[in-house]
């Protein structure tokens, strides 16, 4: 096995930062997250700053919060604050007092901070002007904008091919910016467009458009409040999207249930103390969960199946009673293929699978049996995994057999994560596009979009490392350490000829380049942002469907920093220059220009400049809500799924990775993981007391982590053990940490997710 080589400085530094251990949280929110907050504006942001933003963040007319796809209420909106505590660690990162520009880059050269933790280097600062990295150069200098424009155009220019270039996006990228920048990457003659979805629920767009023709969740935030059970599987509300448990307590406080599967016990699914409700405070909040299923890491299949035996066998002694026949008939397909497939498993075997006792799963069958209102959210614990696309499909048949698709409380609510990512595809920011897209393009720019289709995330990083791509374009993010493969993504990336980030901080993708290398620092979404033709408005897109605009309220914190779409018009004019067939300075001289091109392009957004202007926004359709599917047959589709194979070799543990309560993706907004009882370190790899016994290991002992994974070696070195509530044979640790385990070739079938939620490693005493 070749061991994959190592670059200095692609993966976070190999150092402790003195690891406390306290007792795990029972409860999540409450007083110590209205401390938290305060400590994060405290130590990042200025007085003023924080006045401003805080009645402003996810307020109608307001700036909309960057920390998560979480949505708004329609209705009221709390006048205390529309927002949780990540909420404002997110807010505080990007609203930093401080800012990096020249005099910082000329003190620190790359390799001094290459050896920087990714909390180091995320809280130097804002970036305050653009800088440029000659090659063979130690240190960035100043550039001018018009320079890095035609560097960037230069260098485009001289393709062989534009698919020798990729342009990345993530999610955090406003419609506006997303949609002038797919327009400018399609006139110069490319679909390669990957973006971090395909990183996230690219195996929940997949799973969901092949079954009920539409890539998007169901719900609205109202029918989260109306249902009877909501299952959440394979995500973490209490840190991801903390203000979805507002949500979940209304719906307890409705009658509703809660069934909790994932493999560790997160305190934010368990009990909730709403920090804005005096009386919550005192009588100690809302118990959330009501059957909690901790099942192993990736037994999501087998234990919907056992579900769904348990309630067929329930149907068939009262015909009627818990299958809804007639939805089954009028509004689906393959109804028999998929019971043939489920009548084919023994029980005893699928219940094996997931480690769990009967009588839980019998529980959450019963608990199912007569309801119609079900949910079911999930995140990444569905989708990273080889058989990412068949856990959806899965989730589906589940809600088909009891109709719970298309009524009020009832349905699908795959939870996005970035705030505009589902926003971003909607605008065409993927490498895969529909030929209807592109005519309307074509029909609507008068210029031919190509019609080959690109690359996704992990094909990119092939293309790059294999040298068939050499200019590499991010649109936000930290592609280096949210993506697999650490050591083989940096080699990718060291292999172009140039790099581009348009970032508002720091980050270790700034660090890994190609021969050259630019930063292009933007304006962030708190930021007030003047065009031509004056202060402008963005819009997004929420995980529920609403469009609705964000406008900044901030003095940027330097008067180099340029908004996105002002970026893109910069770069498509040094590129294609007098060949482009659209006005670039026009369209962002007032982003109404932006948004006219969007309505006549994109079903959904007749009138845009009218309806973003309207408080609060508008739903874009949402063919399922009304029961209706856009799949060839007009019908949604039961699917038959093979349970996965999820042996390993003996001794080897299953890893998944997992974000800390202080980070949001690569962000590292502080040191702790408070809800799990970890305190100032990253380095952590959560095991159950049983398999550190069995592997002569105690707490706090130091480890390293290998994979072995088609003919390479990958390791991981230096993670502190420490016991934890988790399934035996499985671990945990943080990203990017572990990322460098996650092998490129280790995707989901058919969406090409890497796997992070699943990966075989052995456990070495150092
Ligand atoms: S739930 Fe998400 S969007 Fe809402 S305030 Fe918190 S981080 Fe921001």
């Amino acid at each position: 096995m070749k061991i994959r080589d190592i670059t200095s400085g692609a993966q976070p530094p190999e150092k402790f930062s003195n690891l406390k251990l306290g007792k795990e949280k029972t409860y999540a929110a409450g007083i110590p997250a209205v401390i938290n907050s305060l400590k994060h504006v405290a130590n990042y942001m200025s007085a003023s700053a924080a006045t401003k933003t805080m009645f402003k963040i996810n307020q109608k007319g307001g700036f909309d919060c960057p920390g998560c796809a979480w949505p708004d209420p329609d209705d009221e909106r709390s006048p205390l604050g529309e927002y949780c505590e990540n909420g404002i660690k997110a807010i505080a990162e990007e609203a930093q007092r401080t800012t990096i520009g020249k005099t910082f880059f000329a003190k620190h050269s790359i390799a001094e901070m290459r050896q920087w933790s990714d909390f180091e280097l995320g809280k130097k600062g804002r970036l305050a002007q653009p800088m440029v990295l000659n090659e063979d150069a130690s240190h960035y200098v100043p550039i001018s904008w018009n320079e890095a424009f035609q560097l960037v155009g230069d260098h485009l220019n001289a393709l062989a091919s534009p698919d020798d270039a990729i342009f990345y996006t993530s999610g955090r990228t406003s419609n506006e910016a997303a949609f002038l920048y797919q327009l400018f990457v399609r006139e110069y003659g490319t679909n390669n467009l990957p973006d971090c979805s395909n990183m996230c629920h690219e195996s929940s767009g997949v799973g969901l458009s092949t079954t009920l023709g539409i890539g998007k969740g169901s719900v609205t935030l109202e029918d989260l409040h109306e249902a009877e059970v909501i299952m959440v599987i394979g995500q973490n509300p209490g840190t991801n999207h903390p203000r979805m448990l507002s949500a979940l307590e209304k719906c307890k406080q409705n009658g509703g249930q809660i069934i909790t599967v994932n493999p560790l016990p997160e305190a934010g699914l368990m009990h909730f103390i709403h920090p804005q409700s005096p009386s919550k405070l005192i009588s100690g909040g809302t118990p959330l969960t009501d059957l909690f299923l901790p099942l192993k890491i990736g037994s999501d299949i087998a234990l919907l199946k056992a579900i769904l035996k348990l309630l067929w066998k329930e149907e068939r002694k009262s015909p009627g009673s818990v299958f809804d026949m007639d939805f089954i008939r009028t509004k689906t397909i393959g109804f028999n293929d998929f019971l043939v497939e489920l009548e084919s498993y023994d029980l005893n075997q699928l219940i094996e699978e997931t480690g769990l006792p009967f009588e839980l799963i019998q529980e959450a069958a019963v608990m199912i049996q007569h309801k119609k209102k079900i949910i079911i959210c999930w995140a990444m614990g569905l989708t990273q995994h080889k058989f990412g696309v068949q856990n959806i499909r899965e989730v589906v048949n589940l809600l088909l057999a009891k109709g719970s698709i298309g009524k009020p409380g009832a349905g699908t609510c795959p939870v996005r994560g970035h705030s505009n990512v589902q926003g971003d595809r909607t605008m065409g920011i993927w490498e895969a596009p529909k030929e209807e897209f592109l005519t309307k393009l074509e029909e609507v720019f008068d210029f031919v979009p190509p019609r080959k289709h690109g690359y996704p995330v992990v094909d990119a990083i092939k293309a790059m490392y294999h040298r068939n791509a050499k200019v590499f374009f991010a649109m936000g993010g930290n592609f280096l350490s949210a993506t697999p493969d650490t050591e083989y993504t940096a080699k990718a990336l060291q292999n172009c000829d140039l790099t581009v980030h348009v970032s508002t901080k720091l980050n270790r993708s700034h660090l890994i380049h190609g021969k050259k290398a630019l930063i292009l620092p933007c304006l962030g979404r708190t930021d007030v942002d003047i065009q031509e033709n004056g202060a402008q408005f963005v819009s997004v897109e929420n995980s529920m469907g609403v469009v609705h605009s964000s406008q900044g309220v901030l003095n940027p914190p330097s008067d180099q920093l340029k908004s996105e779409p002002y970026i893109v018009a910069g770069v498509a004019k040094a590129t294609l220059a007098h060949n482009s067939k659209i006005d670039w300075t026009k369209m962002v001289s007032n982003y109404d220009f932006i948004r006219e091109g969007i309505e006549k392009t994109i079903p959904g957004f007749e009138d845009f400049n009218t309806r973003i202007r309207k408080k609060g926004g508008f739903y874009l359709p949402n063919c399922n809500r009304e029961q209706k599917f856009d799949t060839p047959s007009g019908k949604a589709h039961f699917t038959v799924n093979q349970l996965p194979d999820l042996s390993i070799k003996p001794g080897n543990f299953v890893m998944m990775t997992i974000r800390s309560h202080d980070q949001y993706n690569t962000t590292i907004y502080g040191m702790d993981d408070r809800y799990r009882g970890i305190y100032n370190e990253r380095r952590v790899i959560l095991m159950n007391a049983e398999d550190m016994q069995g592997s002569g290991l105690k707490v706090n002992d130091v480890v390293h982590l290998t994979n072995q994974f088609g003919g390479q070696t990958r390791r991981a070195n230096s993670f502190k053990v420490v016991p934890f509530d988790i399934p035996r044979s499985c671990v945990a640790t943080y990203f990017p940490e572990a990322n460098v385990l996650v092998p490129i070739d280790s995707v989901a079938k058919k969406s090409k997710t890497p796997t992070s939620k699943w990966i075989e490693i052995s456990v070495e005493k150092e």
